[in-house]
């Protein structure tokens, strides 16, 4: 067994006639049935010694033809698909129909052989988010490991669960999507004890057509939800709750209003975070190390699956107070010459743009205020109403400046300028000439906000503002 830091037990750790049994082929047969792998992985870059190295057929490049480099980077042995031509003779191969399938047969069989419980999460925005804030929370009173990164799809997932330890008691995973199907088959291979659906929003629209397919696509993560599971989900989002009357599910409602099981009592913003009460527990004050509405939303949906798995409130109130949220979303940095910046370039679709626009004018305590704000990719045929409706959405009498960036932004200024007058709004292609503009009118005790989808690469104007 390989030791991974003192104590753990690293990852899956089998011989070859487990590995192939587990994934319905054939050790080939010269082959040593009791070679030992650790681990396995997909990229001969990252691998790691004793890993089984299973090449998968993707559009651009074909692992196959890294099976020698993958061994000579330390892989014990290789998965190879039977229709591949020219197998390796001197590589210790598993015989396969199929790669990518072996690698999901191998992480649902590794999973029903661990202890561990699964919580799976998805939504339209804010997966990774809860993901962090429901590990943190759980992790004070289990062994807790979560899908690192953004590691949430058909090949992502499959290697988190890979690299579950055998003492791991609960694994809380991002399950993400592009198109119908892909939550049931995730869903399928982790079979979650527990699932949060974190919102509805827009994004995907052009694959799913309406709002109603992409409430659709989400709830395909109970297709897998063991019976007498829990299913957490935001109890303002109608699509979601007219899907649960009759379920054969423990259903709780997390939101702001209070037809929800848990929403939030005496928020305060504050620069260094936001503080809140929930319902019926008015006596205990929360505190989450990150700003915005839709982070409150986050945290309840951890408070209600946290007090599922019986974690006690002081546990849950430390868990949330430490949280570590992964990069670039909704980061509050101090720049330059005391210029704050609200980083949440990582990504954006009008319900996360509208949610980071509304804690900007919620906040208090700053000089001016000003958005920088790019395109919002892969809406679909309404995009460029989407993109007017954001820009008209935002209050001049909280927001001194807008700035825009790309094509579909030049729409948010559009909208914005309904409110707005022409000497506050700005929109550029150049982002070189954006900064330029930018500077010359933030000054000190200022804030600004920027976000655009990743494709913008707004964090450029993070970076020249910090
Ligand atoms: P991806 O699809 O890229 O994996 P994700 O669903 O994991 O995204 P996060 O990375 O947690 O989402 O957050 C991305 C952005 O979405 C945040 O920066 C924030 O602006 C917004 N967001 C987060 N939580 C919510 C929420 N509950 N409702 C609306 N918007 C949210
Ligand atoms: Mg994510």
């Amino acid at each position: 067994m390989i030791r991974l830091e003192e104590g753990a037990i690293a990852m899956i750790t089998k011989t070859f006639k487990d590995i192939a049994a587990w994934v319905n082929g054939e050790v080939v047969e010269s082959g040593d049935n009791t070679l030992e792998v650790a681990g396995v992985s997909t990229d001969t870059r990252t691998i790691q010694q004793g890993n089984l190295y299973i090449p998968i057929v993707g559009e651009n490049f074909n692992g196959h033809d890294f099976v020698r480099a993958a061994v000579e980077n330390g892989a014990s042995g290789a998965l190879w698909q039977k229709s591949q031509p020219n197998p390796p003779e001197d590589v210790p191969l598993i015989y396969v129909e199929d790669t990518l399938l072996a690698l999901q047969d191998l992480a649902k069989n590794y999973l029903d052989y661990l202890p561990a419980k699964v919580v799976g999460i998805t939504g339209s925005n804010g997966k990774t988010t809860t993901k962090d804030m429901v590990t943190s929370v759980l992790a004070t009173t289990y062994k807790v490991q979560k899908t690192e990164g953004n590691y949430n799809n058909h090949i992502g997932l499959p290697l988190t669960i890979l690299r579950l330890e055998e003492d791991t008691e609960i694994a809380v995973l991002e399950m993400g999507m592009s198109g119908r199907g892909e939550i049931e088959l995730l869903s399928t291979i982790a079979k979650p004890e527990a699932a949060i659906i974190t919102n509805i929003g827009e994004s995907h629209l052009q694959d799913l057509g309406s709002r109603e397919g992409i409430s659709e696509a989400k709830f395909e993560i109970t297709v897998g939800l063991k019976e007498n599971g829990t299913l957490v989900i935001h109890g303002d989002e109608p699509l979601l709750t007219e899907k649960v009357v009759n379920s054969p599910f423990k259903v709780i409602t997390f939101g702001s209003s209070e037809r929800n099981d848990y929403y939030s009592v005496h928020v305060q913003q504050k620069s260094n975070g936001t503080y809140f009460k929930i319902n019926g527990e008015e006596d205990i004050e929360f505190f989450i190390p990150v700003l915005g509405k839709h982070n409150i939303n986050n945290a309840l949906s951890a408070i209600a699956l946290a007090k599922q798995f019986d974690v006690s409130i002081p546990n849950i109130k430390k868990g949330l107070e430490s949280i570590k949220i992964t990069g670039m979303r909704t980061e509050l940095i101090q720049g330059k010459s005391g210029v704050a910046v609200i980083n949440d370039a990582y990504n954006a679709s009008p319900t996360s743009m509208r949610a980071a626009i509304q804690l900007l004018q919620d906040l208090k305590d700053y000089g001016k205020k000003i958005v920088v704000l790019g395109d919002m990719l892969e809406l679909g045929d309404e995009e460029e109403t989407f993109h007017y409706e954001v820009g008209k959405g935002i209050d001049p009498s909280k927001i001194n400046y807008v700035f825009t960036f790309g094509e579909l932004g030049r729409k948010i200024a559009e909208g914005a300028k309904v409110n707005f007058s022409g000497e506050q709004v700005f929109a550029y292609d150049d982002k070189q000439a954006l900064i330029t503009k930018l500077k010359e009118v933030v000054e000190e005790g200022d804030i600004v906000l920027i976000k655009g989808s990743r494709g913008m690469k707004l964090e450029e104007v993070v970076h020249a503002l910090t």
